[in-house]
């Protein structure tokens, strides 16, 4: 019997990377890899003991970015207990220069697409960090449509891009996509957010919004989020202030574990391994593959070993949130991305 069984175990391997470089890119930016197909089996060979229901990806950033990712898709499913759909995630970067795609997206029964836009075409590719990413979208968008395959619009949000909106949602309306959406009976989404506060989008920090910014958001936007993200208002849409949030938090004496029985890893192409709460970096690693081999890691994870599961174990919310929150602050988050935020931040002064 091992010591470490779980009910289900999820593993995602950072075969090839992504084509791009998003500047609110939670998991965080890292070199492509080039693993091979014998990586990945060895990968489930190596959790296979302590589950009996193993599920594999071949990706934990873009998902079918390589050319052989209708093989990569059928030798995760081979490996795995569970027949995973595909999710919202698509390839943006595949489905405009791979005709095969969008029917192999379709034959999988896929009904609607996430795509994301940051304005229109200079926002677009600064923040997504590759040049033609808004016309590869463009692009995309149609394909989908022709295709039978919804889009899911999510739009992220910052003081840079504000002013950028309105041209944006000139563009949204021009191509109609409730409608066209309808017109299949597919179903149209809108999302917009300024994502968590950690990975790459924690750079973002000096220029997320405060309340006055909302107003320059176009109205549209703010009630089709609303209907389609099920929120009551824009405060629950892009949460309270720095100010409230430290108020709310600075006499909470809760810590957190982030051991669970179902626990999703991130393997990176160097094997170092995460667990799936927030971005990959030192803080959260519980060890190395081949370094220290699964059964450390294992433990490290279970036994809250590292640095950042440790603190936030031991240490209170209030003495996190009275050393790196500030009690006038003006920016708008969520409670959990702000609670991430400051808990990367004051773990990291613990890093050795
Ligand atoms: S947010 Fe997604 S698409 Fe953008 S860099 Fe990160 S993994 Fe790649």
């Amino acid at each position: 019997m091992n010591k470490h069984r779980f009910k289900s175990l999820t593993v995602c391997l950072d075969m090839y990377g992504c084509p791009n470089r998003c500047k609110h890119c939670w998991i965080g930016h890292s070199p492509n890899g080039n693993l091979t197909k014998e990586d990945l089996i060895n990968v489930a060979k190596l959790f296979r003991p302590y589950t009996d229901s193993l599920t594999i990806y071949d990706w934990y950033r873009e998902p079918d970015y390589h050319d052989n990712y209708k093989e990569l898709w059928d030798l995760s499913h081979q490996l795995s207990d569970i027949n995973q759909e595909h999710f919202e995630l698509i390839s943006v970067y595949r489905i405009v220069r791979d005709k095969e795609y969008v029917k192999w997206l379709s034959s999988l029964g896929l009904k609607s697409a996430q795509l994301t836009l940051f304005g229109t075409e200079e926002k677009t590719d600064l923040y997504t960090g590759r040049k033609h990413a808004y016309i590869d979208i463009l692009n995309a968008i149609e394909i989908l449509l022709d295709h039978h395959i919804s889009p899911r619009i999510q739009v992220f949000v910052n003081k840079d891009n504000l002013d950028n909106l309105t041209q944006l949602e000139k563009v949204l309306n021009g191509l109609d996509l409730e409608k066209r959406c309808q017109a299949f009976k597919g179903e149209y989404a809108f999302f917009i957010h300024q994502g968590s506060c950690d990975g790459e989008n924690e750079k973002n920090y000096a220029i997320r919004l405060t309340p006055n910014d909302i107003k320059k958001i176009p109205q549209k936007f703010l009630s089709d989020a609303m209907r389609y993200q099920r929120k009551k208002s824009v405060e629950e849409l892009f949460g309270k202030t720095e100010a409230v949030l430290y108020d709310e938090l600075k006499n909470d004496a809760s810590t957190c574990s982030f051991v669970s029985d179902n626990p999703v890893f991130y393997i990176d192409q160097n094997w170092n391994v995460y667990p799936n709460v927030a971005s990959i970096e030192p803080i959260w690693k519980l060890g190395n593959l081949k370094k220290d081999g699964i059964e450390k890691v294992l433990e490290s994870y279970q036994e809250s070993k590292s640095v950042a599961q440790n603190i936030r174990l031991n240490t209170p919310l209030s003495r996190i949130v009275q050393e790196e929150g500030n009690p006038m602050g003006e920016k708008l988050f969520e409670k959990e991305d702000y609670i991430e935020l400051i808990s990367n931040r004051y773990c990291r002064k613990f890093l050795l």
